[in-house]
């Protein structure tokens, strides 16, 4: 992202460092865009790749080459001469030649060694780390109403782990997105998934089938997020509250700066004033608290994903490891008893399907005394 350095008007909208690699001062997000869309020219924004011929014309005109020193440059500059080794043998990529001087592969060397010093292999979910990333390189829509505009703006977007983990207060985002600025905050908030959502409070031995009709997410639907002084409550449902009154109130009760209210459903990422590399908060579930940071805000480029749909584009997440039903030790635990004749530890860890096999009757009457918790395991995600 640019920053314009210098910038002394406290109302610009070209973002400016307010504390040097760390956040930006505050500034509007549609107008920032326009700063970008005046300077650029449409060729610049644009989709189309330029004709190589053109290209080429262009830059000769730009520094004022003759056709001859352009062609020789071109062959100069070519990738065909960066060849270090005989154009009929192919080298290894993978072996780093010994005695090298070039500082890169000397570097890669180093990391190589390091690696194999290691001896563990990658597992499952670092080697599909990146995965969701390669699959929507460039990726073009079915329909070209999904297609994203040229010189639209690209939010990248760190949500981080609940505080409430205290484990989790240090490592790195829980997920991260990419939004469009046409999207609206509700879209973010769709878009993150967390465990609180799907907790079912109650006990369920006597009706475990029911336990799903009890699913937070579809009971408590209040959320709302917190940017630059204003909160952005979700109003999109009936049973939605405004949770952030209280500390509206609360403020305003104690002569602080007033804090404004907004509708998440209604507030486009256009719409935001925002300081980049800053931490905002978004709270859920009553008292569920990510910190949410916009890390770059730029236009969108052709290789970006193109299809509108796929935004929320969900580009990185953290996995953590599964707690396993204790019977099985394979299937990932859904349920917890406790005062369970039945279990080996009090309490017990259950997939749904030992739970079920060793709890009830093929007719699905309780078998014996206890009681059970349906469990939602914070690697539900993975
Ligand atoms: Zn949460
Ligand atoms: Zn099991």
């Amino acid at each position: 992202m640019a920053a314009s350095g210098q910038s002394t008007d406290p109302n610009t909208n070209i973002p400016d460092y307010e504390y040097i690699d760390v956040n930006t001062k505050p500034f509007h997000i549609a107008s920032f865009r326009n700063e970008w869309l005046s300077r650029l020219k449409p060729s610049d924004i644009s989709y189309q790749q330029e004709d190589e011929d053109a290209f080429d014309a262009n830059f000769a005109k730009e520094m004022g080459l003759g056709p001859e020193i352009m062609s020789q440059l071109k062959s100069v500059c070519s990738v065909d001469s960066l060849r270090c080794h005989p154009e009929d043998q192919q080298p290894d990529p993978e072996v780093v030649p010994p005695n090298s001087t070039l500082k890169t592969l000397v570097e890669r060397k180093k990391r190589q060694d390091y690696k194999a010093s290691l001896k563990i292999t990658k597992n499952r979910h670092d080697l599909y780390a990146d995965e969701l990333e390669r699959l929507t390189v460039g990726r073009k829509p079915s329909a070209v109403a999904d297609m994203i505009p040229e010189g639209e703006i690209i939010l990248t977007i760190n949500v981080y782990y609940p505080a409430t983990y205290e484990k989790f207060c240090y490592v790195r985002p829980h997920m991260t997105l990419l939004m469009t600025g046409s999207h609206t905050l509700a879209e973010l908030r769709d878009g993150i998934c967390c465990v609180s959502d799907l907790q079912v409070c109650g006990e369920f031995s006597n009706t475990p089938d029911i336990a799903p009709d009890f699913i937070s997410k579809d009971h408590y639907k209040s959320s709302f997020f917190f940017f630059e002084g204003v909160f952005y409550n979700d109003m999109r449902f009936p049973e939605c509250r405004d949770i952030s009154i209280t500390t509206v109130e609360w403020a305003k009760s104690r002569n602080f700066p007033p804090y404004s209210q907004a509708k998440m459903e209604e507030t486009r990422f256009t719409d935001l004033k925002v300081k980049v590399g800053f931490p905002y908060l978004y709270c859920h579930q009553g008292d569920c608290e990510h910190l949410v940071i916009i890390t770059d805000v730029r236009l969108v480029h052709k290789n970006d994903c193109m299809d509108k749909n796929l935004y929320p584009l969900l580009t990185h997440k953290h996995r953590i490891v599964t707690q396993k039903c204790a019977v099985c030790h394979l299937f990932i635990g859904r349920w917890f008893t406790t005062n369970d004749q039945f279990a080996p530890s009090d309490p017990c860890l259950f997939c749904d399907k030992c739970f079920r096999m060793l709890h009830y009757d093929a007719a699905g009457n309780k078998l014996g005394d206890f009681l059970a918790y349906p469990y939602v395991d914070r690697g539900a995600f993975n």
